[in-house]
């Protein structure tokens, strides 16, 4: 007991201190529950919430077809203007468009089709899965002498990289382990081979700096709905390097990546510039509320983000490590360690899954990971010192108690 006590005297300090903790109020968070899955599903902010009603009430409701001029067409620009300072990249390098896995296809169809005499697109074999689904979808597509995928490992990348390969796809944060990758010297490893690469940083934009044009990244990607707390299935991003932007041809070429959609002329033009990513019609309700959710990032310093996010990590570590109860072999509770990290841990245990609804039945929203992790996103926006305590509190109980093993917490739902 004495031990919880001196933690939480340290811990509110920190609380006390952080530049971030005003920003919290900004969130609606269930008073009674910690939320770790906010590298899932970014929560709401109130100020989202305002400007769906306005879309919906004035711009829709009143304007109607008029807000396209007065409001929308812009809104792609504009959202990945406000997305640029976070990932390192000149705004008109940058636009917003439907998924991550459209603007994976998108991405690695055009860089196969400029380069046909290298038709292997190069991943990891943990890499996100929807990233593999994609390219293998695009090797059926196109057929084995067009594109082949070809998987490894991080310590054989760079025997894997050779004149056959055109594109190496990554995710700079392992969506399991947490594990960050250096997309300055990957980056460079590639291009020493002749390799482009595609960085996927939906699990990385607004926590990691991520740098694109200072590290020369050729492609990236990245998700509104998770950090940025876009809403769900809010718009993605798709980055393009501007020396490549002019030579690439994307497959989906839909009207509004014409360079003059409202000609109607019957031959396809492709924009000028990024606007060649785009296909149809943005999902308006959505870019919206991605729009009104980055304007926080006007009040926030990336930096002071990044540095709070691998602060609650490691003292999220240090207060497993620390207890006797998490600590004990008898508990069989693993953490995955990992030499750089995004902002989320993960804890291996074989009944993760039933851990994890006990943990979600006592208010701390963490997630599972098939087959035997315990996930939990640490959001620097919202989530506070004290929430790390809680947390550890929670978990000591159910595994001091064994209470996981009741019947209620076996049965997985269709989302995980
Ligand atoms: C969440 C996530 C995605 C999601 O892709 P969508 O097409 O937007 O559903 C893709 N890649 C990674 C690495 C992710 O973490």
């Amino acid at each position: 007991v004495a031990k919880v006590i001196v933690n939480a005297q340290r811990i509110l300090k920190l609380d006390e201190r952080d530049p971030l903790r005003e920003l919290r109020e900004r969130f609606k968070l269930p008073h009674d529950e910690v939320y770790l899955d906010g590298n899932s599903l970014g929560p709401l902010l109130f100020q989202v919430r305002e400007r769906l009603q306005h879309t919906i009430d004035v711009q829709w409701g009143q304007r109607l077809i008029r807000s396209w001029n007065e409001s929308w067409i812009e809104l792609p620009g504009v959202v990945a203007s406000k997305i640029a300072p976070l990932v390192g990249a000149p705004p008109e390098d940058l636009t917003c468009a439907d998924s991550v896995s459209v603007n994976i296809f998108k991405i690695l169809a055009a860089s196969l089709t400029l380069t046909p005499a290298r038709p292997i697109i190069l991943s990891l074999n943990d890499v996100f899965p929807t990233d593999l689904y994609i390219s293998e979808g695009l090797a059926t597509l196109l057929g084995a002498v067009r594109c082949k995928v070809k998987l490894t490992n991080l310590d054989q990348l760079e025997k894997s990289l050779d004149d056959q390969v055109n594109v190496l796809l990554m995710s700079q944060v392992n969506f399991r382990s947490g594990e960050a990758y250096d997309v300055k010297i990957i980056t460079e490893l590639a291009h020493r081979y002749g390799v482009r690469v595609l960085w996927d940083l939906s699990h990385s934009v607004g926590v990691l700096p991520v740098n694109l044009a200072a590290n020369h990244v050729d492609f990236a990607v990245g998700c509104g709905y998770k950090f940025l707390n876009g809403g769900p299935g809010a718009p993605a991003f798709v980055y393009v390097n501007h020396e490549l932007q002019q030579q690439l041809k994307q497959p989906l070429t839909g009207w509004m990546g014409h360079s003059a959609p409202f000609d109607f002329n019957p031959e396809y033009q492709p924009a000028p510039g990024i606007d060649r990513f785009l296909a149809g019609t943005p999902g308006i309700l959505g870019m919206s509320a991605l729009d009104a959710a980055l304007d926080l990032w006007r009040e926030v310093c990336l930096d002071t983000v990044v540095e709070k996010s691998q602060h609650l990590s490691r003292l999220f570590i240090e207060m497993v490590q620390q207890s006797p109860v998490l600590n004990s072999p008898e508990n069989n509770l693993e953490i995955i360690h990992v030499s750089a990290r995004g902002s989320q841990v993960s804890l291996r245990h074989p009944q993760a899954f039933a851990i994890s609804q006990a943990l979600i039945d006592c208010g701390i929203i963490c997630d599972f990971r098939f087959p035997d992790l315990v996930r939990f996103g640490f959001a620097p926006l919202y989530i506070r010192y004290q929430d790390i305590l809680t947390t550890t509190e929670s978990l000591a109980e159910i595994m001091s108690t064994k209470r996981y093993q009741q019947s209620q917490f076996q049965q997985p739902g269709k989302v995980t």
